[in-house]
């Protein structure tokens, strides 16, 4: 899914999330993007529950991943087994 043309850098605070412009969220293991280790998310309820937990863990390093065809950015905590992540239509690059 990364290619040359994506962007990537770490952040240690939460970048301004549009709750509306949320596509999914993901909680669950590393290792595979199916679904199979962990859950997607589309509601708002879970939607909040992600950006709180993310808010959380931003001084652990989250990163920002941006150039991805259906998504603009994914913000992404990655715990030693663990990853959380929010899949926006936002651009989370800035400059
Ligand atoms: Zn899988």
């Amino acid at each position: 899914m990364v290619d040359k043309n994506d962007k990537q850098k770490v952040v240690t605070e939460l970048p301004k999330l549009d709750l509306a412009l949320i596509n999914q969220v993901y909680f669950g293991m590393q290792g595979c993007a199916c679904g199979c280790r962990g859950n997607y998310h589309e509601t708002l309820r879970m939607k909040k529950v992600a950006v709180a937990k993310l808010a959380k863990r931003a001084s652990d390093g989250l990163q920002i991943i941006t150039g991805l065809a259906e998504d603009k950015s994914i913000l992404s905590w990655e715990g030693e087994d663990r990853a959380i992540r929010i899949y926006t239509q936002q651009d989370l690059m800035g400059d």
